[in-house]
């Protein structure tokens, strides 16, 4: 990664999205490494004198929109409208796109192939960039004609290539060998198996609907049980808590018979245990409010 010209990891995000290619040392070409290039002299031309083509199209913005106004003033719209939005911004738009696959490629998307560079792979930056942002694969295969290797990443700029062989014009596609391919399979099917395993270590498996039913069920069993248990019937002066409070002996221990204890008020809500002791709750009230 230390040999990436524009990392941003290694030289930071501006460098990688906009600083490398504005360098002066970055300028020269090597046509040593692309000799492919130096075969055809009218590419090693525009190559030298980059800025033709730019100042070209200026020019043709400025001169339509002049035109425009001259012969079709209802449109509202001059040269110098055209060179703003036909030239400036278009081309402002379309370098930055371009630059994202030298910055944000390399910092958002997924990891199909465990290059050295931190590349990845992103379905928003093959929609603004027509197909580049399939990165991770770029730099796994850098030769192939394609960027998206299945037919499901979307790559427009390969659609026009193939558009463009059809014509004729254009011929000798390299396509992606099927080890690279298959490395990709495996790679995708043992990150959907490790992804399996998170979820099952994070989210309890839910076995049966019935691990929650047959709990429910059997409390709702044992409650009814316990109620029919109580054999008397339910007070009418409602429950303990709405009763009047008993008064208290002075002497707890020596009336203990004739009051019934607090266990016995709790243990049933419609004070069956304290009436087989002698007396119910509203009883002890009455006992208490006479004695
Ligand atoms: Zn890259």
């Amino acid at each position: 990664m230390q040999e990436d010209a524009h990392s941003p990891h290694v030289h930071g995000f501006w460098w990688s999205h906009i600083g490398w290619i504005t360098s002066r040392r970055n300028f020269p070409t090597d046509y040593s490494k692309v000799r492919d290039l130096a075969k055809f002299p009218e590419l090693a031309w525009l190559n030298r004198f980059d800025m033709v083509v730019p100042f070209a199209f200026a020019a043709a913005m400025f001169g339509v929109g002049e035109l425009l106004a001259a012969r079709a003033p209802q449109l509202g719209t001059n040269g110098w409208q055209m060179l703003v939005w036909a030239f400036f911004v278009s081309t402002t738009a379309l370098f930055h796109g371009t630059s994202c696959i030298n910055s944000l490629a390399h910092l958002m998307g997924e990891r199909r192939y465990k290059t050295t560079d931190d590349s990845r792979n992103s379905l928003i930056l093959a929609f603004v960039t027509l197909g580049e942002g399939w990165h991770n694969n770029h730099h796994r295969y850098m030769s192939a004609t394609r960027n998206g290797f299945y037919w499901w990443e979307i790559d427009p700029t390969c659609y026009g290539l193939k558009l463009l062989a059809c014509t004729g014009l254009i011929w000798g596609f390299k396509a992606v060998p099927q080890s690279v391919l298959d490395e990709g399979a495996r790679a995708e099917h043992a990150k959907s198996v490790a992804a399996a395993e998170r979820r099952a270590r994070f989210t309890p498996v839910e076995t049966s609907p019935l691990s929650r039913v047959v709990p429910a069920a059997a409390a709702i069993v044992v409650a009814t049980v316990q109620s029919a248990n109580c054999d008397a019937a339910p007070n009418k002066e409602g429950p303990p808590m709405h009763r009047d409070i008993p008064v208290l002996p002075e002497n707890p221990a020596s009336d203990q018979s004739t009051h019934p204890s607090a266990s016995a008020i709790l243990s049933c809500p419609f004070g069956a245990r304290a009436g087989k002791s002698g007396s119910s709750p509203g009883a002890a009230t009455r006992n208490g409010s006479t004695a």
